[in-house]
């Protein structure tokens, strides 16, 4: 069996990322709109239709903009906690019943024949998830949105194959950068978004853990530069002994386009 990871898009203005086990295929949320991810999907040479559920981390715009249209579209299950689905059906109720699947945090379940575990992460968000999606040999994650490292998420992430974990600014460019005083502390706080800094510091324990392929996601587009996210943990991650390239593959998740794809196959592991 195979496993694909593909960010389709990745930023404050749209998450989503795709992620397929065999013919399983899930989205991991959908915050970009039902077109532009029709359009990923058919740029892959796939359908709306093929998808076998879209997974919600939390109830921000960024990462639900696309839902309402595409569940009513192509009718694909949607899978929430009960916190983040409040938030979801706030913003618009309109989403048929039958499709929506509500999960309990550190419960796993079953899209097809792919094991789900929604883990918490701290964020401020109702109820904030990442995932970790597992087949056979095969597991990829993605974990976005998190203020802070804490042992619990990073313990989640043990031994993941593959992951899109967020690199979202630069400490020093939020501290000089032109955003009001509240919206600095928001992104600096414990329940805000992960720094570089601390996104290679994770990675330096996922990657001796297993972890063979990373793409850093939800970029900020003020306080943040693709470069300098890549540089600031390939410094941190080579200053463990670990050499991207050669040690795992490294790559940054783009905003508005499909990114790389990793594709990992069970017979190679
Ligand atoms: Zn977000
Ligand atoms: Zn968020």
């Amino acid at each position: 069996m195979r496993m694909i990871i593909c960010p389709l898009a990745s930023g404050s203005s749209g998450n989503c990322t795709l992620v397929t086990f065999g013919r399983t295929q899930i989205l991991v949320d959908a915050g970009i709109s039902a077109t532009k991810m029709t359009n990923a999907l058919k740029e892959l040479g796939l359908s709306p239709c093929d998808l076998s559920g879209i997974l919600i981390t939390h109830e921000h715009i960024d990462h639900i903009r696309g839902i309402y249209v595409f569940s009513r579209k192509y009718g694909i299950p949607i899978y929430a906690n009960m916190g983040t689905w409040t938030g979801i059906l706030k913003r618009d109720a309109d989403i048929p019943e039958q499709l929506r699947f509500a999960f309990e945090t550190g419960m796993d379940f079953y899209i097809g024949n792919v094991n789900v575990m929604p883990f918490a992460i701290p964020h401020d968000a109702n109820d904030p998830v990442g995932y970790r999606l597992r087949c056979g040999e095969l597991s990829a994650a993605v974990a976005t949105d998190i203020g802070h490292i804490n042992d619990a998420w990073l313990s989640q992430l043990s031994g993941v194959r593959g992951l899109v974990l967020e690199a979202n600014h630069d400490i020093d460019m939020v501290r000089n950068g032109p955003y009001p005083y509240y919206l600095k502390q928001r992104i600096l706080s414990r329940r805000g978004h992960l720094c570089n800094e601390d996104c290679g510091r994770a990675l330096i324990r996922l990657v001796n853990e297993g972890t063979q392929a990373v793409f850093l996601g939800h970029l900020s587009g003020e306080n943040n530069t693709p470069d300098l996210a890549r540089d600031t943990v390939t410094g941190i991650l080579r200053a463990a002994g670990i050499e991207p390239g050669r040690d795992l593959f490294l790559s940054v998740a783009r905003r508005d386009q499909i990114s790389d794809m990793v594709v990992l196959d069970e017979a190679m592991l």
